[in-house]
């Protein structure tokens, strides 16, 4: 076993951990990354299936996500478009499919209405929401206590509007069924976004990707922290800590620090043994945040056909299996690939299901939005990040029914040297890369301050680097 020393030891080389450590980095401090794969990028992963280059993980960036924005400017990192030409798919529920163009779907003028008038009111109460703490809303309370789906279901008698919005945030967004989260969780991850409208438009929220993937973000960062001071298949297995530090024991390394940043999702905080134990309060919150299911298929075929016919490839349907078709086609790749979504209770149907029989049903829902050509891809694969032993799900995690004012207000607070940093913790960016970045600095940034008895302003949002960028 071998034996070293730093000021902060960091637990996951995902986005979050990296940047942590890039920060502590540019601030003097000496870091150690121990992390459980074999690979860099936790959440965001990419691999060659097939002679294609496949996101298995995160890939899309925003415009509202500055914290990320400014990281891969830094890192001299480009970004390109989403093929967005051309009109959409909409299969409603009797299975009827309808090509349109414009923001609205298909879906009748009266449900129209309502849709919009859930997104308007939507729009207000999420302008109400200080993404760092939702529970300080007057009525959070009330709006944790009631699932997203009664919710809307108390705002409309309209059960079609009421499926088109849950979609949105459940199957789109949370990964779990809308009857089993909150209003006021549904309001976190618009207010997250800027605004409930930017969470519907995909023009927006899936807006362009990153020219060298998004693992390639934290293969850049992983390079500039040293990948000397990063322990790959070392998952820390043991935390003895008390006021004085920690010793973070990995599978062949132990570090002794002075500060730790466990930089793993909230659902993994268990799986480590504290000696001593964490407090009452943390061992029990952290059962409460877990993590929501969703399929990502990857499908690549010769051509992108669906362009010939004037399709921009995107299709939409909250009943068919696939809920969410995209083109995403990788940056000067002559082939076409296209991105479908199948969440929650259907992804768990799917695993159900052998190999053959899943992947015929899969291309079969595909194949509803853009005709019979999708049956036969070249390469098709399914992301299966539930199977993950280092992550146990996707995208990530979120609060149970009621949890989120109750835990959520300490979530972010340090238990002695031990400290918190993930995408799930996040206000801006929540559950994404851009949270991840902003906790990172965040987190960062509290500790250079602790060691430097200077004070922390808890304003700060991660948004830039609070220590500039790297001397090279
Ligand atoms: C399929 C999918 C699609 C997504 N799409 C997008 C998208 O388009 N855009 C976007 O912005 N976000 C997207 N996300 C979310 C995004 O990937 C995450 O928000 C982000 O990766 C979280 O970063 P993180 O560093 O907080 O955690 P993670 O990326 O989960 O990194 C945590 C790291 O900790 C390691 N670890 C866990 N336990 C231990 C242990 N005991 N010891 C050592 N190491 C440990 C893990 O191996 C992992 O490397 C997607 C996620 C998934 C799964």
């Amino acid at each position: 076993m071998q034996k070293i020393e730093r000021d902060v030891v960091i637990v996951g080389a995902g986005p979050a951990g990296l940047t942590a450590a890039l920060e502590l980095k540019k601030a003097g401090k000496s870091v150690a990354i121990l992390e459980a794969r074999d690979r860099v990028g936790g959440r965001t992963w990419t691999d060659q299936i097939g002679g294609a280059t496949i996101e298995i993980g995160g890939q899309w960036i925003s415009p509202d996500q500055t914290g990320l924005y400014s990281l891969i400017n830094e890192l001299e990192i480009e970004t390109y478009p989403r093929y967005k030409e051309g009109a959409s798919v909409f299969i409603d529920h009797d299975g009827k499919r309808t090509v349109y163009t414009g923001e609205d779907f298909p879906v009748g003028e009266a449900t129209v209405g309502e849709i919009n008038k859930l997104i308007a009111l939507m729009d207000q109460l999420a302008a109400e929401v200080n993404p760092d703490t939702p529970w300080t809303h007057p009525d959070a309370k009330e709006l944790d206590t009631i699932s997203f789906h009664h919710w809307l279901e108390s705002k409309t008698t309209d059960a079609v509007a009421v499926e088109c919005v849950g979609l949105f945030i459940a199957g789109g967004m949370l990964t779990k069924p809308a009857k089993t989260f909150s209003a006021l969780q549904a309001l976190l991850m618009a207010a997250s976004a800027g605004s409930f409208s930017n969470l519907v438009d995909e023009d927006f929220i899936l807006d362009r990707r990153i020219s060298t993937t998004m693992q390639g973000v934290s293969l850049a960062v992983a390079e500039r922290v040293g990948t000397e001071n990063i322990y790959l298949e070392n998952p820390m297995l043991r935390l003895e800590w008390s006021k004085d530090g920690v010793v973070a024991h990995g599978k062949d390394v132990s570090v002794s620090a002075k500060r730790v940043i466990l930089a793993i999702p909230p659902n993994l905080y268990s799986r480590p043994t504290f000696e001593p134990p964490l407090p009452r309060w943390q061992q029990i919150t952290h059962q409460h945040q877990s993590m929501g299911l969703v399929i990502k298929v990857h499908a690549v075929y010769a051509t992108p056909f669906w362009r010939e016919k004037g399709l921009s490839g995107t299709g939409f349907s909250p009943s068919s299996l696939v809920q969410e078709v995209y083109d995403n086609t990788f940056l000067n790749d002559p082939r076409g690939t296209l991105v479908g979504f199948i969440s929650d209770e259907k992804a768990d149907q799917m695993w159900a299901l052998g190999e053959d029989e899943r992947k015929a049903a899969i291309l079969e829902s595909m194949a509803g939005f853009l005709g019979e050509e999708t049956l036969s891809p070249e390469v098709f694969y399914l992301s299966d990040f539930g199977a993950e032993e280092w992550t146990r799900g996707a995208y990530a995690t979120s609060y149970d029914l009621g949890g989120l004012h109750r835990f959520g207000p300490t979530q972010n607070d340090a238990v002695g040297p031990i400290y918190f940093a993930s995408s799930d913790l996040a206000g801006e960016g929540y559950q994404h890369v851009d949270g991840a970045v902003r906790m990172g600095r965040r987190t960062a940034a509290r500790i250079v301050a602790e060691f430097e008895g200077t004070e922390y302003d808890a304003s700060f949002d991660g948004a830039e680097s609070a220590f500039g960028a790297l001397a090279r």
